[in-house]
């Protein structure tokens, strides 16, 4: 078990938290802010225990001076209309003004440091983990917190750098991400049935050979399904096909075959902008057409393989669901995780979206906040934010 932020007495300490505040932001506007919302357990402990609470976050990517518009000013103002409390933005990431205002702290009060990539600009700092710079950022503080689960996966300054020069443990929101994703791979309350998604198979060839040792039964739907129904010689048309991994399909297939179930139905269109949609069984999709979502049979068919489920874990839409013709599987899909009674476990990223956005975040258990961290982890490979943290009893 990892020290978590409440292993420690946080009276009058300086405790550097690094959150995952990557949000949306289009001319200012947050978009989505989940992830400030899903922060704010961990922020608001460390406040009433009297902390002086040190945030940072990166976000986006800053490889060029362009790049400066992604300030974190628009997220210290809506963490501050979250919070109802004072949220002192500091728009540098090292400096003298950064200094003062952290040693001006009293114990509540709340800094939010300026987007930690902005170090990238000085020979990727931040990115690379730079020595000196983890150095610098632990000696504004007592102890850190790793909360950002979504950049766990990746050795930066702002976690690992940090985390090896304070005493340190993991807040609230990593606890929950491990608790649910360890418990699916080492412990799944059986049967647990996986649904995969998405569009490239490449991506997630280390995630489906993990669970497929695991999982009672794997239905995969989105553009991945074409590549594996045309590793079995079917003419899936213009639909989207990984090239590279329909060997690879083909020998999962042989292997496991009777655990891997397909789509039997689906829904096409010409186009990716397409209004107009045909259904048609999965030996009938045409030349022109690409396969942009699952049809009902195939729901009815992943149903009957759900229904029984005491653990659902799903990463991946089954459909094009950015177009709402082509949202109906991934919908329809949802309903049905709704009439089941298990533990729902959704893989963030696109998945998390799409659920959030057709409105049934309350029919699941726990929504990742990872993306790339959320595969990483579920492929069992190392976590850098997360292995770097002492142990209890260390
Ligand atoms: P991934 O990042 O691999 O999970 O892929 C997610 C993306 O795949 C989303 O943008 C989906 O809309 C897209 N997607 C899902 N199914 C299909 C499909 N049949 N054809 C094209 N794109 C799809």
């Amino acid at each position: 078990m990892k020290k978590t932020i409440k292993d420690y007495d946080l009276k009058n300490k300086k405790v550097i938290i690094r959150v995952d505040f990557n949000v949306p932001i289009k001319d200012g506007i947050i978009l989505d802010d989940s992830r400030i919302v899903k922060s704010i357990k961990t922020i608001k402990y460390a406040k009433e225990n009297g902390a002086k609470v040190i945030l940072m976050s990166h976000l986006g990517r800053v490889k060029d001076e362009n790049d400066l518009k992604n300030t974190l000013k628009p997220v210290a103002i809506r963490l501050e209309e979250i919070l109802k409390t004072n949220v002192l933005f500091i728009d540098t990431t090292r400096g003298e003004k950064l200094e003062q205002a952290v040693n001006n702290m009293k114990p509540g009060d709340i800094i939010l440091m300026e987007n930690t990539r902005f170090e990238d600009l000085n020979g990727k700092l931040e990115s690379s983990n730079d020595d000196s710079l983890g150095k610098y950022w632990a000696s504004l503080g007592d102890i850190f917190i790793n909360d950002a689960f979504g950049t766990s996966h990746r050795a930066h300054a702002s976690n690992v750098g940090i985390a090896s020069n304070l005493p340190n443990g993991i807040g609230f929101l990593i606890e929950e991400e491990l608790k649910y994703i360890e418990n699916v791979l080492n412990n799944p309350k059986r049967p647990f049935n996986v649904i995969l998604g998405g569009a490239k198979v490449s991506d997630k060839i280390g995630v489906i050979e993990t669970l497929v040792k695991k999982a009672d039964y794997i239905l995969i739907g989105g553009a991945m399904a074409y590549t594996f129904l045309k590793s079995r010689d079917i003419n899936v048309g213009a639909s989207i096909v990984d090239n590279d991994s329909v060997e690879y399909c083909k020998d999962l297939l042989n292997k496991y075959s009777d655990k891997i179930i397909l789509p039997i139905d689906s829904v096409n269109g010409e186009t990716l902008d397409s209004k107009k949609s045909r259904t048609c069984f999965i030996n009938e999709i045409k030349n022109n057409e690409i396969g942009l979502d699952i049809g009902y049979n195939t729901i009815k068919l992943f149903k009957s393989y759900l229904s029984d489920s005491k653990t659902i874990l799903w990463n991946g839409p089954v459909g094009y669901f950015e177009n709402e013709t082509f949202a109906k599987g991934t919908c329809l899909l949802c309903e049905v995780l709704k009439s089941i009674d298990a533990i729902k476990i959704v893989g963030g990223g696109d998945t998390g979206s799409a659920v959030k956005n057709l409105g049934y975040e309350d029919s699941v258990t726990f929504i990742s906040t990872g993306g790339g961290a959320t595969l990483e982890l579920l492929e069992g490979k190392k976590m850098d934010g997360i292995d770097v943290i002492n142990e209890q009893g260390n």
